[in-house]
């Protein structure tokens, strides 16, 4: 009979929101992507300096990682069309981007 069983097993650290200032959270707060990076190396820092139980090499088993997802270069926004090169028009910049492009693309169309 099979059963399962737990391993590898690992801390999850999660950094604060924006906004969260512990006794008030205010919603829709922002924070770059380079700066919440930067918080959660911070973090990291901090857990290898005061917490015990670490490995007592490399990075000492803490390490900041993350999801990768495709976004406008211009605003930001989430890419939701197949196209590498046009975003659906989701700002001015990439409406722009269209028309630099114009016949490029529709000689010979993004395969993906
Ligand atoms: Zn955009």
């Amino acid at each position: 009979m099979r059963s399962i069983q737990k391993r590898n097993f690992r801390v999850v650290v999660e950094p604060r929101d924006p906004g969260d200032f512990g006794f008030v959270r205010i919603g829709g707060q922002t924070i770059s992507p380079n700066e919440r990076e930067r918080q959660c190396e911070k973090i990291a820092s901090e857990i290898r300096h005061h917490v015990g139980g670490l490995p007592s090499y490399g990075n000492r088993g803490v390490s900041v990682e993350w999801d990768e997802f495709a976004v406008c270069r211009h605003c930001g926004a989430d890419w939701t069309e197949p196209s590498e090169l046009y975003n659906g028009g989701c700002c001015q910049e990439d409406n722009v981007d269209r028309e630099q492009r114009g016949t490029a693309e529709a000689i010979s169309p993004s395969p993906t």
